[in-house]
Order: structure tokens, then C-alpha cells, then sequence
């Protein structure tokens, strides 16, 4: 077992990420999964999501890999960097790019090879950042798995400092393309245990922040209930979707505030 290549995978319990570990589980592979803990909402269904899913691939009959213990970092421990810092705000002031990245980014630099699953997406902030500010290649370091990296010759030193250190093993694969891939492997109800939504409502996906709209926007209408559909709807409706007045809110550095404050607004309302 000591020979084993080891699969660093930062895992958070969702659909992305899951997936990786259901397509690594028929490999002869460690995998090392990392999960930043924070103070989400979220937090301790992540936590159940990754323990529904670790304990599906285990006793699933034709699972080879090996998936080491948890290692759970708590973000305050990770440490500083202002290079990396000032680097983020410069490519989320242009693009929008979620705040998790600067704190992803300073872990990634602290661990070799550490796998982001971020997904082919048109709404993935992340991925049009990329492709915006540089590009990616393929790199095949694991045989018959290949992985995309950063393209250093063909990236700003921001995109670089920030994205540089991930590799991307789901960047080229769309969110129906990930659920055919649970589908396939035989992980079909292991796929419904994963978690996305950063704030539940009565204990299912709201439909209303970031990962659950763009779920929606990806095909995965079959996650949500219709009280989420509709919350969905009624976002899509409201002033702060409008990509006019976000870009305005953005240049003026107060979309952050905007969506939190609405987000504590969608959190007081009770779902329909
Ligand atoms: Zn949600």
C-alpha cells in the first residue's frame, strides 16, 4: 500500500467533489481528503455528506482505492499570505470570484497536488476567471488520469498566485456529465447523499444561494423541492440577479454586503 500514488482531494461533501472520490474509488490509489472547516450553516451536513459517501465507496463491492482519514483544517490556522491576499481581491474586484478562493489558495500552497473540483460550468465564476485571466493544460501524472493545471506560460501572475497550486480533475466535465458519471460507477443513490446548499432550509437545498442556483442553472432541478424551485424563481425576479446592478454593486465593492444582507433576509422568511 506504501507504493500507492496519494490523491490529495479537498472534499466538501458536494457534488463536485464526491463525484472525484466515487471516480477515484475504482483506481489502486490513497486518497487524502482535506475539508476547511469554517462557521457555515452547512458545516455539519458537509461533515454527514462526507461520511455518507466515504461509507457508500467503502462497501461498494468494486472499490479498489484506499481513502485515508479526514484531515479537517480550520481556516483561522491556515496562514497568511498578502501576495496571495491582494492577488484574490484584485481578481474578485473584475469577476466576482466567491471569497473562499484567497483562503483556498494559501492552503493549496501547503500541500502538493491538492485536487479543486470545480466543474465546467458558464455560471462558474471560477472557471470564467480562468479562462479570462489565463488558461488551462492537461497533465497526466496518474495514468488513464488526466488533470488540468494552470497554464503558467499563459497566465496572469494574479491567476497564477491564486489558481496555480490545484490541479482541476472535473473542470472539463458538465454537471449532467458528472451525474452520468455516478450513474455509471453504480453511485447513483450515493449521488443524493452530497451537499451543496450553504444555507438549508428546514433541512433541504434553499434554492437561493450561490451553489444551489447554480445546481439549477446546471440541470440538477431534481435536487430541489418546489418550495426551493420557486425560491429560486422569486430570486431570479429580484433586483440583485440583475447582472446590470451586480456589476454596479461590484464596482462600487458592495455586492458582498448586498447578497449577505439579502441572505440574512432569505434566512428569516419561511419557506412557502
Ligand atoms: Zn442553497
Amino acid at each position: 500500500m506504501s507504493q500507492r500514488t496519494v490523491i490529495r482531494v479537498l472534499w466538501t461533501g458536494g457534488f463536485d467533489s464526491s463525484n472525484r472520490m466515487v471516480q477515484l474509488s475504482r483506481r489502486q490509489v490513497c486518497i487524502q481528503p482535506y475539508y476547511l472547516s469554517g462557521n457555515r450553516r452547512s458545516k455539519q451536513r458537509e461533515l454527514n455528506s462526507i461520511a455518507a459517501v466515504a461509507r457508500d465507496i467503502q462497501e461498494h463491492p468494486d472499490t479498489v482505492c484506499t481513502i485515508l482519514p479526514l484531515i479537517t483544517v480550520r481556516l483561522e490556522d491556515i496562514g497568511p499570505d498578502r501576495e496571495i491576499t491582494a492577488a484574490h481581491r484584485r481578481l474578485r474586484r473584475a469577476t466576482e470570484i466567491g471569497s473562499q478562493y484567497d483562503c483556498l489558495a494559501r492552503f493549496a500552497k501547503t500541500v502538493a497536488g491538492l485536487e479543486l473540483c470545480l466543474e465546467k460550468a458558464e455560471s462558474s465564476k471560477a472557471l470564467n476567471c480562468i479562462l479570462k485571466y489565463g488558461a488551462l493544460k492537461l497533465e497526466h501524472e496518474v495514468l488513464n488520469d488526466p488533470y488540468c493545471v494552470i497554464d503558467k506560460d499563459r497566465s496572469s501572475q494574479d491567476l497564477i498566485r491564486v489558481f496555480g497550486a490545484f490541479r482541476f480533475p472535473v473542470i472539463d466535465k458538465t454537471k449532467l456529465e458528472l451525474v452520468e458519471g455516478f450513474r455509471q460507477l453504480g453511485f447513483e443513490q450515493t449521488m443524493h447523499k452530497t451537499w451543496f446548499c450553504f444555507t438549508p432550509v428546514n433541512g433541504e437545498p434553499c434554492g437561493a444561494c450561490n451553489p444551489c442556483r447554480s445546481a439549477i442553472e446546471e440541470g440538477m432541478r431534481f435536487r430541489f423541492t418546489d418550495a426551493a424551485l420557486k425560491r429560486y424563481g422569486n430570486w431570479t425576479r429580484t433586483w440583485l440577479a440583475n447582472k446590470t446592478v451586480r456589476g454596479l454593486l461590484s464596482r462600487l465593492q458592495l455586492l458582498e454586503v448586498a447578497d449577505f444582507l439579502w441572505k440574512q433576509w432569505a434566512r428569516r422568511r419561511r419557506p412557502s
